[in-house]
């Protein structure tokens, strides 16, 4: 066991603050990396606040963090995916049991005992739950360790391995592509890489946002149309149009006035997580026949083709890059949602703490 430097939440008011936690040795399936990049994800505010009581208890101190980038330092001996000094990342997931049916169908997303990166119990019991990527050096089973393309910048890499594959997963499963009308709702880390995401795939992207003063930058990031969604004129005009909705809103809304845009069959898939129950009218989905569906980031094998995909089309995120001393204003920014489009930590400012 060693000691990194790190940002913990001590108690769900608490800001954010330096403190030193322990990571485990490596062991032979292992690999240690020194974590260069680390981005914001709306959910490490959630997790940090507590916000999903409900569903998951936060345990203290927590250490936020899943949308790492780093470079290899150590391998352990029966590691061959990696080596020393290789660029890699890790997302949300730092181990599943790898043999159930998720598992053998490469979700370990959806593993019943899949470990997150933060706030999941350590089955090393190297500390009481696990600790993200808020931190000097992460030690993390090969498996979990994904390749960086080489030519994608790292700071704007970093938050694909959240952002990224979260809204990768529902556009590949929902088929998106030449000839499909895709409605990206909430322009925040997950919605401008769902736009990206969207647009490389060759489908025509409407982005619904609550921010009139994102409209050019929605056109920039990929968007061929943008509504302003609390402007019930604009939201009737696409009435019954939509083949696919992806809604990344991090809070309270309406959702159905986007399941009113759906055609008949169309598909809306969650994949924000507001604290608070959202409620649906049936007659939202029984009118057209619709269907509303959640989406959890992704397996690991898609994981890696969603960074190859990004990769071959030169994908990265639009970064607004700190040091670590800036994440309590980071966090309310965010919630102001003032961010374009995440903020990535360059984890060097760690070390002057
Ligand atoms: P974010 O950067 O804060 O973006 C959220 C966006 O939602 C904002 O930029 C804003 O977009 C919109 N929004 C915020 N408050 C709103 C309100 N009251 N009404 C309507 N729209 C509002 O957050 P993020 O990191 O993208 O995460 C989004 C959500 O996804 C979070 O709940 C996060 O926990 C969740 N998440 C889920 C998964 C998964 O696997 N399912 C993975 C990662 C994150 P506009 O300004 O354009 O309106
Ligand atoms: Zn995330």
């Amino acid at each position: 066991m060693y000691q990194t430097k790190a940002y913990s939440a001590v108690n769900a008011t608490s800001a954010l603050a330096a403190t030193s936690i322990p990571r485990r040795d490596p062991t032979a399936r292992d690999v240690q990396i020194e974590i260069l990049f680390c981005g914001i994800c709306h959910s490490d505010l959630h997790t940090a606040r507590n916000e999903w009581s409900s569903v998951m208890q936060t345990t203290y101190p927590c250490v936020p963090g899943h949308e790492i980038v780093g470079r290899v330092t150590q391998v352990g001996s029966a590691v061959t995916k990696h080596k020393t000094g290789d660029i890699v990342g890790v997302g949300c997931l730092v181990d599943a049991d790898q043999t159930c049916p998720c598992c053998r169908d490469h979700l370990e997303n959806l593993c019943p005992s899949g470990v997150f990166t933060y706030n999941s119990p350590d089955k090393h019991g190297t500390a009481p739950v696990t600790y993200g990527g808020y931190s000097d050096s992460i030690v993390v089973d090969e498996h979990f360790v994904l390749r960086i393309p080489a030519n994608l910048d790292l700071a704007g890499a970093a938050p694909l391995l959240c952002a990224g594959i979260t809204t990768y997963s529902p556009l590949k499963r929902a088929h998106v592509g030449p000839g499909k009308k895709v409605g990206i709702v909430g322009l925040g880390g997950l919605g401008h890489m769902g736009v990206k995401l969207a647009d490389a795939m060759g489908a025509h992207v409407v982005v619904f946002t609550t921010s009139p003063n994102k409209r050019e930058d929605a056109l920039r990031l990929g968007a061929d149309e943008v509504v302003v969604s609390r402007n019930a004129d604009e939201m009737q005009k696409h009435a019954g149009s939509f083949d696919f909705i992806l809604d990344c809103v991090s809070a309270e809304h309406d959702i159905n006035a986007f399941l009113n845009l759906l055609k008949h069959d169309g598909d809306m898939t969650l994949v924000g997580a507001p604290e608070k129950p959202l409620s649906i009218s049936a007659f939202s989905l029984i009118f057209g026949r619709r269907r509303l569906s959640g989406s959890l980031i992704g397996g690991i094998a898609e994981t890696q083709e969603m960074l190859d995909f990004c990769g071959a089309h030169n994908l990265t995120s639009d970064v607004e890059v700190i040091p670590i001393q800036k994440i309590n204003e980071a966090y309310e920014r965010m919630l102001r949602s003032d961010v374009k489009y995440r903020f990535s930590i360059d984890m060097a400012s760690l070390k002057s703490d």
